[in-house]
């Protein structure tokens, strides 16, 4: 399930199934990788509510959202966080966010490459030894010293790393649509469509 977040000024929301305009719209680059979202959030708390916890009651609780969708694809949109009685809450959580990406932003290493094979080294950097090491895949010398390495950066798996955009994005879409004092609002993607399958002849 795709979750998706905007902000629109208060007086320009529509209700479902009109679809809310987009002329006038605030909207974080979120990645297009399945989940991250959801566990960008996760363990994060909006009003004592962890914040996934909110997002799923809003959309797949008793009461169904009743605010137009962003757009093809996506439900209705529920108010996720509104100006002002809101605003400390979501400043917090963006706060939360980053401070989540930061300490899971994973070790930093230094990378080489084999001159021979384009073998690729990476070292944590607190471990770098100004040393000689033998390529594994060519046997020719790599010499593991700072000014010969590519550059830093981080020992983190590509999942973990869409996690982190998605706090950062949303982080900064929280304070910026507080800022401009517009509702937040969240909608599922693939919810409404129906069920279908591809048929299959009878054999
Ligand atoms: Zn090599």
């Amino acid at each position: 399930m795709a979750f998706r977040f905007l902000a629109i000024p208060a007086h320009r929301l529509v209700d479902f199934p009109n679809t809310l305009p987009d002329d006038e719209r605030l909207e974080p680059e979120l990645p297009p990788v399945h989940e991250a979202v959801e566990r960008a959030l996760a363990g994060a708390e909006f009003r004592d509510l962890r914040a996934r916890d909110r997002m799923r009651a809003l959309l797949q609780g008793d009461q169904p959202p009743a605010l137009g969708s962003p757009g093809k694809g996506f439900g209705p949109s529920a108010v996720f966080a509104k100006p002002p009685q809101d605003l400390p809450a979501l400043l917090r959580l963006a706060d939360e966010l980053e401070d989540m990406a930061r300490r899971e932003a994973g070790e930093r290493a230094l990378v080489w490459k084999c001159g021979q094979c384009n073998a690729r080294y990476a070292v944590p950097v607190a471990l770098v030894r100004q040393v000689s090491i033998r390529c594994e895949r060519c046997g020719t010398p790599v010499e593991l010293s700072s000014q010969q390495s590519l550059g830093e950066e981080a020992l983190i798996d590509p999942f973990q790393g869409a996690v982190n955009t998605s706090r950062h994005e949303l982080a900064t879409f929280f304070r910026e649509a507080m800022a401009r004092g517009w509702p937040v609002l969240v909608s599922e993607g693939g919810a409404p469509a129906p069920r279908t399958r591809a048929s299959t002849p009878a054999a």
